[in-house]
């Protein structure tokens, strides 16, 4: 066995060993864009999903985990939230693992999302594992490595995870379509402190959360509530045997996560006993496949040395109007069908 093996080995029983410190390290492999690293990446993976399977096969819970995707503006409060829920998980003797997704976070400098000041508590619970967004990447990379994250906190025996995503570009709808149940927390606010809030995503939200409702701010939050069971009531439905719900809880005084938590486990149990939920994850199976190969065939598109060489100049043509899109695109990926 040579030391790449080797290392994959260590980590693979890292892993089994529910070994945090191996846990992130084996992130940190599936983050990395060398391809050496890659390889290595690919082979602990396929041993790790290998290894599910055949937990799969004995158990009658067809699931390692509960993936859970969290959403909403920035404010909302779902860095409180997290540290309560995650809190209130881990007491009820779950292992709970948060991972972020933020592709925003290579522009900003580093992610802001997952660290240690934003969910105290929870970073020092043994039980819990808080990872935040790579700080670099598209967000076909970040939604791809984040995907890899979720099997390896599967088999470091997290059985619950919390994916969370900043109000930035397409990320909630890539959320969406990794998890099982997707999440929207908002606050008690309308109008343009909603704004926040991208077309659509309402649609794909199993339940909406209304955070702060506490104080003064029962009755808005109240309001909210009303509002977004009528909007709801008028969408089409996604799922067969799932309505919406839209609860509200304060992440404060910690009222409403019981319920929320109750009917979270409601959910999942529904979207089991229907076959929905094996349904979900091999459409989203599927997906990642996709995501894999549109990502790699840009990659080696951008990097073709033809391809290199002539983008600018078309690029200049199609800015100045001399040739159209589709006439360059056409010359690119001719040059690109060529041998490099
Ligand atoms: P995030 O940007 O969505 O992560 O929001 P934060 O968790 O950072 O919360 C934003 C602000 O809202 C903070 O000042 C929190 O203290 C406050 N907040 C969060 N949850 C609640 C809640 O349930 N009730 C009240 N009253 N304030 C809250």
């Amino acid at each position: 066995m040579d030391k790449e093996e080797e290392y994959v080995k260590t980590l693979f029983y890292g892993l089994m060993k529910r070994e945090r410190g191996m846990l992130a390290r084996a992130i940190t492999l599936v983050e990395s864009t060398n391809p050496k690293k890659r390889e290595q990446a690919r082979m602990l993976l396929s041993q790790v999903l290998q290894y599910n399977k055949g937990l799969m096969a004995h158990s009658v819970k067809a699931f390692s985990a509960f993936r859970i995707g969290l959403s909403g503006p920035p404010g909302a409060g779902k860095s409180t939230f997290i540290e309560a829920f995650g809190k209130f998980l881990t007491a009820q003797n779950h292992r709970v693992a948060v991972l972020a997704v933020d592709p925003s976070s290579s522009t900003t400098g580093g992610s802001l999302l997952g660290d240690k000041t934003r969910m105290p508590e929870l970073s020092c619970d043994m039980n819990a594992f808080i990872r935040p967004s790579p700080a670099k990447g598209s967000l076909g990379g970040v939604t791809r490595t984040t995907n890899e994250a979720i099997v390896l906190c599967e088999a470091a025996g997290y059985d619950i995870i919390l994916v969370e995503t900043v109000g930035v570009g397409q990320s909630e709808f890539a959320v969406s379509d990794m998890v099982d149940m997707f999440c929207l927390i908002i606050p008690p606010a309308g109008g343009d402190e909603l704004q926040g809030i991208k077309k659509g995503i309402v649609e794909v939200a199993d339940v909406v959360v209304v955070n702060k409702s506490d104080g003064d701010l029962v009755a808005a939050a109240r309001r909210i509530q009303t509002e977004y069971i009528s909007a709801i009531k008028y969408m089409r439905p996604r799922s067969q045997v799932w309505k919406p719900q839209v609860l509200r809880i304060s992440s404060l005084t910690k009222e409403g996560i019981p319920d929320l938590w109750r009917m979270m486990q409601y959910f999942q149990q529904c979207m089991m006993d229907s076959g929905e939920l094996i349904c979900k994850r091999s459409k989203q199976q599927e997906t990642w496949m996709w995501n894999y190969i549109r990502d790699h065939i840009m990659e080696c598109f951008t990097t073709h040395v033809g391809v290199k060489k002539m983008l600018p100049e078309l690029t200049r043509q199609v800015l100045s109007g001399l040739i159209t899109p589709g006439a360059a695109a056409d010359k690119l990926l001719k040059e690109f069908a060529k041998e490099s």
